[in-house]
């Protein structure tokens, strides 16, 4: 549980109050109590005042998905893409907006946020295209007479529990292909970032979404989460969120047997090789290590660094930093915003003093921003640390703030191997101007993205997203495995013959 958001407080007269969407029905929670989402460059603004679901609430917004579920899953895949393109381009026109409000949500600089919302649009317009694909197969039968065919299908209710730092992106790489493959929503936004996930559930209303087949349900984890992830009418499970949380997804939901899909974390390294081009690799790491102050999966949190260039590029990549301007995302020369919540800056300024414990040297930052401009919000400043080894803390666990390491290595053999020594998995790079250095990267960098003379960041929809170890349970997202993520297959033989046909048996 977060601490950006307190319980039952009063709505104030500035800030909007919002409500769950059920069964197509604005409604509090049952139980009455709420919550609020508040601004992390100035906790003093509200953004606004949700309900604070519990399971009563949970319980309705899934047989709310149950009863939709026959009417839409009936609905032509075709139909139902139409409709994902409707949304599509409402949040098109709607783009600003949704930046603005993401920014004052959870921090992230203005620029960054229209990205976000460009990703959830980049994805309404892919998915759209797959309603008129939604392909099965068809393959011979081993008998005459004989049709065979691969169809998908849909789980019925799913539920989407999404983080907060791609508040509309993430949501969007769920949502839209489990609606298109004729599935009913149950979902579940971070508690730091419920209004961004109003407005988007608003939009697909607007767009036609009959009632039912998309249900939102605010409030925190262990609250209303738990019991999503336990109720027995959910077959598939659509989690993006931290290791910790993820495995107890996983594990609850297993009991059940569902279908479990994770996106976890990642300590995403940057190799630079002496051959690199270093003002590439610069520019790389600084906006790798420090966009979306640090809070990204794929965030570059290690930069494992071959001698001949490490004390140039550390040198360079210090005074890069150090020049960063931190502020409010919304004013227009600021690059780097605040973290999303108290909670965050402290972990965050926790690990500063386990770096130091641990011997590595503070090469930038390291401290809590706390003085005027900066003293209402949750900002830290840009950090570096230099003489990192394999063994510490900070080059094994996942930060998710502006704090990168600098890791020497001597040889390419050398860097892939520090580069594989944690235990996730998610995204990965190499600066190098050697072609067979890049394909040799390819081939045994252990993630599940690798980038070439770019950093660890920048992932397109219509490739699959995700990561090997214990970045997630072996799923992937978008491209060309969304649609396969949210169906069923149903194997279907037609026979043609008029008599019995035995499989195995009957082959002459
Ligand atoms: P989190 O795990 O705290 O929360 C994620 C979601 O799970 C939230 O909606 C939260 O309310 C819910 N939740 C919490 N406890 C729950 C429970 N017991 N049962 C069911 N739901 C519960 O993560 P976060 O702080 O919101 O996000 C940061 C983490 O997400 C980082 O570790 C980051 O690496 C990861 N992340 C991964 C990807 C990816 O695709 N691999 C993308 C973005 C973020």
């Amino acid at each position: 549980m977060t601490t950006t958001t307190e319980p039952a407080e009063p709505a104030t007269s500035a800030a909007p109050t919002y409500h769950n969407v059920i069964a197509g029905e604005r409604a509090p929670a049952v139980s009455g109590a709420t919550f609020s989402s508040r601004n992390p460059a100035n906790h003093e603004e509200i953004v606004g005042v949700f309900p604070r679901s519990g399971p009563a609430d949970v319980t309705r917004a899934v047989a709310a998905a149950v009863e939709a579920f026959p009417r839409w899953r009936r609905v032509p895949a075709p139909a139902r893409a139409d409709l994902i393109l409707r949304a599509g381009s409402i949040m098109q026109e709607r783009k600003e907006d949704l930046a603005r409000l993401m920014t004052r949500e959870m921090g992230k600089v203005l620029e960054e946020s229209r990205g976000d919302v460009q990703e959830g649009i980049d994805m309404a317009k892919y998915i759209a295209g797959e309603g008129r694909r939604f392909f099965g197969e068809t393959m011979p039968s081993e008998l005459r007479d004989k049709f065979a065919m691969v169809i998908r299908q849909p789980f019925g209710p799913v539920a989407i529990i999404t983080p907060w730092n791609f508040p509309i992106a993430i949501p969007t790489w769920k949502i839209f292909p489990a609606l298109l493959a004729g599935n009913t929503v149950v979902f579940k936004p971070a508690e730091d970032t419920p209004a961004c996930a109003a407005a988007f559930v608003e939009i697909m209303h607007e767009a036609g979404l009959p009632s039912g087949v998309l249900n939102l349900v605010t409030g925190f984890g262990e609250e209303a989460g738990e019991p999503l992830v336990e109720d027995e009418r959910i077959r598939m499970i659509s989690f993006t969120g931290s290791g910790e949380v993820g495995r107890e997804v996983a594990a609850r939901g297993g009991r059940q047997l569902k279908k479990i899909s994770l996106e976890l974390g990642g300590k995403n390294p940057i190799i630079v090789m002496d051959d690199a081009d270093l003002g590439l690799a610069l520019e790389g790491a600084l906006w790798g290590a420090f966009g979306t102050s640090g809070q990204r999966c794929t965030a570059s949190s290690r930069l494992i660094v071959q001698r001949g260039v490490l004390d140039e590029f550390t040198a360079e990549l210090v005074k890069r930093a150090s020049a960063l301007r931190v502020g409010n995302g919304l004013e227009a020369e600021v690059q780097m915003g605040p973290v999303v919540n108290q909670t965050q800056l402290e972990r965050i300024h926790r690990y500063t003093g386990i770096g130091i414990e641990e011997g590595a040297t503070l090469l930038l930052g390291g401290r809590v921003l706390d003085d005027a401009p900066y003293d209402r919000g949750y900002f830290y400043a840009p950090t570096i640390f230099g003489h990192v080894t394999a063994d510490m803390r900070i080059a094994q666990e996942e930060i998710f703030g502006p704090t990168t390491v600098i890791m020497p290595v001597a040889t390419f053999e050398e860097a892939v191997e520090v580069a594989n020594g944690v235990k996730y998995g998610l995204s990965s790079a190499i600066y190098t101007r050697d072609i067979n250095r890049a394909f040799a990267a390819i081939e045994t960098l252990e993630a599940g993205i690798t980038y070439v003379n770019a950093p660890t960041i920048g992932a397109e929809i219509h490739l699959p997203f995700g990561g090997i170890k214990a970045t997630g349970n072996g799923h992937r997202e978008a491209g060309t495995s969304a649609i396969r993520e949210f169906t069923e297959l149903k194997s279907v033989y037609i026979d043609y013959s008029g008599r019995l046909q035995r499989a195995q048996i009957d082959t002459e």
